[in-house]
């Protein structure tokens, strides 16, 4: 038997596996025997011992063994049969709802029985409810069972048991020979103190008795960080190529001149922070060079990253290129051409405007305008990456709030280049608290600047959590506020997952506010109007017209109205911090004290409580994404938006910070050191996906 690479081998050779398994597997990614190994198991269950009765912990899941003592067909609303089964320790419960007659015979009274199950604790005291259970003859007692069985993550149609199955041929082939090529360097594999891949695996899928499950549950097991590490190590491979070769290409060299710079400064009604000064000479050092920047802008909600982005925009149009500045949402996009509009007009700068919305001769004009340079920026939302979208000389693409858009889409800008082969700067402003180990695994092709200082002037926000009960409270709050002059917020947070009842309970709580607050002018948006309608509001927003906006989370990005200072977020537990933290950052921004009203849904679970604690405790974002973490663990950070930032098949860049340090490390050492696995290593891990970094 010749040894053939288990990348190589389709499933579908596998003893059992037919068309239509196969295509079952191939739904969630498996299509190779290296897929179906690198699919771990994210629980075990452990019937390799017999818990003695007594030592039954509720809430665990054991399997014990033992004779029915006694067993009974009770109706309490629904007909089940309860069986008393008893060891030499003690006795419990099992409760089965479906039943045959059959079923119900094995289960009478004396008859032996082994169980697997969850323990709970019922008014009769500790039972199993529908545990999975064996019964045999006198000689043939059923064998205990060698390793932790695994569960794996699966599908519809796609049971354990196949999984099983499947799993115990894969193994056997790796362990006869046939190849999972190690890919890692022995030398590193001793200096991490991790094991090999093939014990890796055989450790994973089959862990001994012994194992400890807490461990492996977390994932923290060394035979899961070596493969951890080695997906990570591929991810900052590929993402570092990519910046070696992005850095080799051309772009334009823009040198400010000054001419429009000083008359912008000079007009501003303020003067940069030392942070906003900085993060521009960074930007600048940049955009000099032949090659194109990717830069990330990471600021707190507030912390002035617009004008930022205005300064090296006007760099590239001093130079005599275009500039492009993109946002996520059409109300940010709108609020953008106005500032801007204001700021540039005057130094005679065209600008433009362009959305998915903008139609028919509107449309044409912008584009008309764009192609021929009669612009010198254009703003715009993702409709700027259309194809009739020529830009005539593309110099800078700015793209704010970038959490919004994924790396297919970063790389796509670059094909927007200028004319002879040019690629076009790039720069993307987040306010999402990145921690460098994550910014590595994820934004390893990008540099990163911060601005890690607030404007002065600022009072910070005071945050308050009430009950719903005590709405009334809240809607006299809103009356004396808006009496004093100054503007609200209520924000109405998603309901269930549905975009149309979360506008519909908008539109209802608009229209009860408005009964309530006679003499407020009250308006409302939400992601299902009209853009013209919406930017219609939310400029009369901005002008003062309106006291109160109720509005659905789509004011959460970027929205600018100093003179707002109360928001009221309403079922604030359903929305995660970071996210509550962006709301909160649309208060605050003028200099009169704002407040935040966080209201909640009663009885809040203890979580609920902690998280929004913690929205009362602090207002540095870096902070409060630090905190969600360690109460919630992983996930919030990058919140379900960014998940398509990167995809992993095994790592959790959140859970796995520590294997993201071991990684960049390696990967610097691989890429010195051992500088020809790193394509075996991109390809297993990256497979197609990293199609893009050639484009
Ligand atoms: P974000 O970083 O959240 O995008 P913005 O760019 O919208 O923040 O700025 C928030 C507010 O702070 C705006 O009203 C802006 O005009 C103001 N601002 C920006 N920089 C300064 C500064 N250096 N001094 C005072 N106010 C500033
Ligand atoms: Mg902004």
């Amino acid at each position: 038997m010749t040894s053939q690479d288990l990348s190589t081998i389709p499933c579908a050779q596998l003893t059992g596996v037919g068309v239509k398994l196969s295509e079952k597997l191939s739904r969630i990614g498996i299509i190779t025997l290296q897929d179906l190994l690198f699919h771990l198991p994210y629980r075990y269950q452990d019937r390799t011992r017999i818990t003695p009765i007594s030592q039954c912990q509720v809430g665990k899941y054991v399997q014990i063994e033992g004779h029915i003592i006694h067993s009974e067909v009770l109706r309490h609303g629904k007909l089940q049969l309860i069986c008393r089964m008893s060891d030499a320790t003690g006795e419990i419960n099992l409760r089965f709802f479906h039943f045959n007659a059959a079923q119900k015979a094995r289960l009478s009274q004396n008859k032996k029985i082994r169980c697997f199950g969850e323990v709970r604790l019922s008014r009769t005291g500790k039972e199993m409810v529908h545990p999975e259970y064996q019964q045999w003859g006198l000689q043939d007692d059923p064998v205990i069972e060698e390793t932790l069985r695994p569960v794996y993550p699966s599908t519809e149609g796609l049971s354990q048991q196949s999984f099983l199955k499947l799993t115990t041929q894969a193994l056997h082939f790796l362990n006869q020979g046939h190849l999972l090529t190690e890919l890692l360097p022995e030398a590193i594999l001793i200096k991490l103190k991790l094991p090999n891949l093939k014990t890796a695996l055989n450790y994973l899928h089959r862990p001994p008795p012994d194992a400890q499950l807490t461990i492996l549950e977390q994932g923290t097991h060394p035979c899961q960080e070596r493969l951890i590490v080695e997906e990570l190590i591929a991810h900052q491979l590929s993402l570092q190529r990519l910046k070696q070769s992005v850095q080799k290409e051309p772009a334009p060299v823009l040198k400010t001149t000054k001419a429009y710079i000083v008359p912008f400064l000079d007009n501003l009604p303020f003067k940069l922070t030392l942070a906003q000064h900085r993060v521009c000479q960074e930007i600048f050092q940049d955009i000099k060079k032949p090659h194109p920047m990717m830069r990330l802008v990471q600021g707190d909600v507030g912390s002035g990253k617009t004008v930022v982005a205005a300064m090296s925009l006007l760099a590239a149009i001093e130079s005599g290129y275009q500039a492009a500045l993109m946002a996520p949402t059409e109300i940010l996009a709108e609020q953008h051409y106005r500032s801007f509009q204001t700021w540039l007009a005057p130094l005679g700068i065209k600008i433009t405007w362009l959305a998915g919305k903008t139609k028919g001769k509107a449309r044409n004009v912008a584009l008309t305008q764009i192609e021929n340079h009669e612009v010198q920026l254009i703003i715009g939302t993702h409709a700027l990456f259309q194809d009739a979208v020529v830009f005539a000389n593309l110099g800078l693409a700015v793209i704010d709030e970038q959490h919004r858009f994924g790396v297919h889409q970063r790389l796509a800008l670059r094909e927007k280049g200028v004319g002879d082969n040019c690629f076009p700067h790039q720069l993307i402003m987040t306010a999402t608290p990145i921690p460098r180990t994550l910014a590595m695994a994820c934004y390893a092709d990008l540099d990163l600047s911060v601005i890690d200082e607030l404007p002065p002037g600022r009072t910070p926000v005071k945050t308050i959590v009430i009950a719903n009960e005590r709405r009334d409270e809240v809607i006299n709050r809103v009356q004396a506020v808006c009496q004093e002059g100054r503007q609200v917020y209520w924000v109405c947070t998603l309901i269930e997952d549905s975009d149309t009842l979360t506008c519909e309970a908008a539109e209802n709580t608009a229209q009860a506010l408005k009964e309530n607050l006679p003499t407020l002018n009250i308006a409302l948006v939400h992601g299902r109007m009209k853009s013209a309608e919406k930017e219609m509001i939310m400029a009369d927003f901005k002008t003062g017209k309106i006291n109160l906006l109720v509005a659905t989370t789509v004011i959460e990005v970027g929205v600018d109205v100093p003179n707002a200072s109360l928001m009221i977020i309403e079922n604030a537990e359903r929305l995660g911090l970071s996210q509550l933290h962006q709301l909160r950052g649309r208060v605050g921004r003028g200099s009169v004290e704002s407040h935040c009203v966080l209201m909640y849904q009663t009885p809040l679970s203890h979580l609920a409580k902690q998280r929004l604690a913690i929205m009362r405790e602090t207002v540095d974002g870096f902070k409060i994404a630090q905190k969600d973490l360690e109460i919630r663990g992983p996930g919030e950070i990058l919140g379900t938006r960014q998940t398509g930032v990167v995809q992993f098949k095994i790592a959790d860049v959140m859970r796995d910070t520590k294997s993201l340090e071991k990684a960049e490390q390696v990967a610097a050492e691989i890429l010195s050191h051992y500088p020809d696995i790193v394509t075996s290593l991109v390809k297993r891990w990256l497979g197609n996906s990293e199609q893009y970094i050639n484009a």
